[in-house]
């Protein structure tokens, strides 16, 4: 009996160390950047960029990158961003919509249980209260499916939202990540396919508007149609969008992975996403004036202007 009680407890113990070891600091390695130029871009007059937050979480830094604290609280972001362009406004993800508590019920429970969450007004509300008819929207182009990101498109009926055929099949492929986005009602996806032209070291991109001057590039791994947003102001100021690579800054300035137990619950690829993210931080290196903006770092978010305040 004590010898099965030793065991036992033996078991509970290294099992312990072996859970606490994935919070760890464990810094990756950012691979080194072929030569290469910043990519030209001429964003016409007229674009511009604006937040529009519809809501947060509180979580803690340990469980958003390895090496975070569990003392050291985070606010993370639910924020659309509007990229208007005199060829088309585009919202980038939508964060929270009405029906929060119905769409969170959907969640597993692990995360409901290490999370609170606090509602904002969806981002179509915030457009419509000052005069913007989001029916206007080209599109809205989702960083991926995950229901933080999609939860305000109810709000959207008829905006295309466009998405990788990639992240279309995920979608359609069910899946409790996705469960939110296949119960929206008149969800019109627009699937898009990358042309075979390098960016940023990426193999492959698609160039909107043709002016360089929003560039998606895959980055799957988060999930397998994850894309980043580059996008280049009129002012020349630029942005990263980086959707859910990283949940925090941290993720690309250290550069760290996020924690074993959250790489489990959310991400369908962790070596995918360990390669983007060491690419990112190499960019970030090389081009520290490219603005990195991980969708639920609340501070990078909190600098940007908001609706009907403009970036430009
Ligand atoms: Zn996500």
């Amino acid at each position: 009996m004590k010898r099965v009680f030793f065991s036992l407890l033996f078991l509970l113990l290294t099992g312990a160390v072996a859970l606490a070891w994935t919070f760890s600091p464990a810094l990756l390695d950012p691979a080194p950047l072929q030569a290469m130029e910043l990519p030209r871009a001429t964003p016409p007059a007229g674009m511009s960029l604006s937040a529009l937050p519809t809501g947060s979480m509180k979580s803690r830094a340990a469980l958003a990158y390895r090496g975070g604290r569990f003392s050291d609280e985070r606010e993370f972001a639910m924020t659309a961003i509007l990229v208007r362009h005199p060829r088309g406004d585009l919202l980038f993800d939508t964060g929270f919509g009405r029906r929060l508590e119905q769409h969170l019920a959907m969640q597993p429970a692990l995360m409901r249980a290490t999370a609170t969450f606090s509602k904002g007004t969806p981002a179509a509300e915030q457009l419509a209260a000052h005069g913007f008819d989001p029916a206007r929207l080209a599109g809205v182009v989702i960083t991926h499916a995950h229901w933080d990101h999609v939860s305000g498109l109810d709000s959207l009926p008829g905006v295309p939202v466009w998405v990788t055929a990639a992240e279309s099949d995920f979608i359609a492929g069910g899946g409790d990540m996705t469960s939110v986005a296949r119960s929206l009602d008149r969800l019109e996806l627009k699937p898009y396919r990358f042309a075979d032209r390098p960016y940023l070291g990426f193999t492959q991109s698609l160039d909107i508007w043709g002016d360089g001057s929003i560039v998606l590039v895959p980055a799957a791994g988060h999930t397998p149609g994850s894309v980043i947003a580059f996008i280049t102001l009129p002012s020349g100021a630029r942005y990263a969008l980086l959707g859910d690579l990283v949940w925090q800054a941290e993720g690309i300035d250290l550069p760290a992975e996020r924690p074993w137990l959250a790489r489990t619950l959310v991400d369908v690829d962790a070596q995918a996403v360990r390669a983007n993210i060491a690419h990112v931080a190499a960019i970030h290196r090389r081009f520290p004036q490219i603005r990195m903006l991980p969708a639920h770092d609340a501070r990078a978010m909190a600098a940007l202007p908001v609706f009907p305040a403009a970036a430009q």
